[in-house]
């Protein structure tokens, strides 16, 4: 009977799983389920404690499913070219079955796999539209390998062919060697963000059936006010694969409604982002589109951004969010990224580390051309736009809610002023404890204007 290694990356589900369905040819032949921890990934900065709690729920979820389909999740640590190799000459396999991915990590980890198990004979498959619904490079606009602006692709993706998906295996046949190494350790509480989400596939089935039920048609009205969280907060168990980005589009096309319709789009973003980078991997350190900013050096201010300390409520909360949770609100990413950008000064990458130093979701792609297209460097065709994080937080905030939640030092104090804090009485504040803010908007507004060359 054929032996097939199934290597599982970013790919952690049963569900929707074209990798660990070709490997196990339907069910039909045997299959080694395979994840391997690849200190690699830690020295190339993409490990983080929350990201790495996260994992090992995954990997304990996917174990346990594989259990219940009579096969088990083969774990190993060392490098995954030097490791899959050994396993498959372990296990007689004679395929590798993996998914696709883009980054220039896993471009370089595809080669090394490559080299290792064709010198052993071994073949390495690669399977399309598994990180992503689209896969990058399957649309292009002419005379280009990308789209660089997102609504012409949006257009050209809403209409690419969508495989349809795959229910998870019934039943799995596993050989017997080789034994497992102990799961990646889940780093201690008190190196994690204390309010956490739990990872892995049937938490995340159960939360995504949870959200379409009670929120999906009022995503387009509901997805920017902060306070009321009411977005799908999928995107950790998307960036892991516990949930298949195909499978939501479906669910979403299903649904039918304006809601649905502008929740697919998000989904549309990150394959959207996912397609910029794979075209253009060096966009993970360097600028799309250099508008040759000379970024300030200030220690200080960045750390009291970091710390949710710049005096600004909103932005403080929004930072104070992200340590709580590893995860923050999209509209609060965006202010508290423009506020470090282009009102601070500060270089974008010096915000995408931190973020991703906390972000459950951590994810290259999204991240880091998340932070360009608000730094102005990346797609947005508005590059100069500043986001007033005054006006911001009235608007997405109207009744102060999200900012109380997060900074209590203003629980206290009621809307509008509590976006205003610098306007209350001097005893008032002094009494709250709050910082002072870090820059006067109109001058650091001017600064912005004046680097860029806009007056
Ligand atoms: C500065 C900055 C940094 C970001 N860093 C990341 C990151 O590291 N990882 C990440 O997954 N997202 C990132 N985002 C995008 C977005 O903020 C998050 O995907 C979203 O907040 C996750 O919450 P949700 O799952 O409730 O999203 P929902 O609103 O429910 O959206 C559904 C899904 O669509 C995708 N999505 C939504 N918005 C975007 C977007 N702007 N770009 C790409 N995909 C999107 C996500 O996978 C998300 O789970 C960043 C945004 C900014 C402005």
């Amino acid at each position: 009977m054929t032996v097939r290694i199934c290597l599982f990356t970013r790919d952690l589900r049963l569900t929707d799983n074209p990798v660990l369905y070709a490997a196990s040819a339907a069910g039909r032949d045997q299959v080694l389920p395979v994840f391997v921890h690849d200190p690699g990934v830690q020295a190339a900065g993409f490990a983080a404690p929350n990201r790495l709690a996260y994992l090992h729920d995954c990997l304990a979820d996917l174990d346990r499913g594989l259990h219940g389909l009579g096969s088990r999740l083969v774990v190993r640590h060392g490098p995954v070219a030097q490791e899959v190799a050994r396993l498959a000459a372990d296990a007689g396999a004679a395929e590798v079955h993996v998914a696709a991915d883009h980054s220039a990590f896993a471009r370089a980890r595809e080669e090394r796999l490559r080299a290792a198990l064709g010198d052993a004979g071994v073949a390495l498959v690669t399977h399309e539209a598994v990180v992503t619904a689209v896969a990058p490079g399957s649309v292009v606009p002419s005379g280009s390998d990308h789209y660089a602006v997102f609504t012409p692709y949006l257009r050209r993706w809403s209409d690419a062919p969508l495989r349809r998906p795959l229910p998870a295996p019934r039943q799995l046949s596993t050989p017997d060697r080789p034994a497992s190494d102990p799961l990646p350790p889940r780093p201690d509480q008190d190196a994690l963000s204390p309010e956490l989400t739990p990872g892995g596939e049937t938490e995340a089935r159960r939360r995504g059936k949870r959200w379409f039920d009670r929120h999906v048609d009022a995503y387009d009205d509901e997805h920017d006010a902060l306070a009321d969280d009411l977005t799908s907060r999928l995107s950790p168990a998307l960036h892991f694969g516990c949930l298949s980005a195909t499978e939501l589009v479906h669910r979403a096309r299903k649904a039918g409604t304006a809601g649905a319709a502008a929740f697919e789009r998000q989904l549309a973003w990150r394959d959207f982002h996912h397609q910029v980078l794979a075209a253009r991997p060096d966009a993970a350190r360097s600028d799309y589109r250099s508008r040759h900013d000379r970024w300030r050096h200030a220690p200080g201010e960045l750390e009291a951004w970091e710390q949710g300390r710049t005096g600004y409520p909103l932005v403080d909360a929004g930072m104070r969010q992200l340590r709580a949770e590893g995860w923050m609100h999209n509209r609060a990413r965006m202010i508290t990224a423009s506020f470090l950008c282009k009102t601070l000064g500060l270089d974008w990458r010096a915000g995408a580390r931190h973020f991703l130093s906390l972000l459950v979701d951590g994810d290259v792609a999204n991240n880091q051309l998340n932070w360009q297209w608000v730094a102005g460097t990346g797609t947005d065709t508005r590059p100069n736009r500043v986001l007033n994080p005054v006006t911001q937080a009235k608007r997405y905030d109207p009744d102060g809610a999200y900012v109380r939640r997060w900074v209590p030092e203003l629980a206290r104090v009621g809307a509008p002023a509590i976006h205003e804090p610098w306007k209350l009485p001097a005893g008032l504040r002094a009494e709250l404890g709050y910082p002072e803010p870090l820059v006067a908007l109109d001058a650091a507004l001017a600064r912005f204007r004046s680097r860029r060359g806009l007056d």
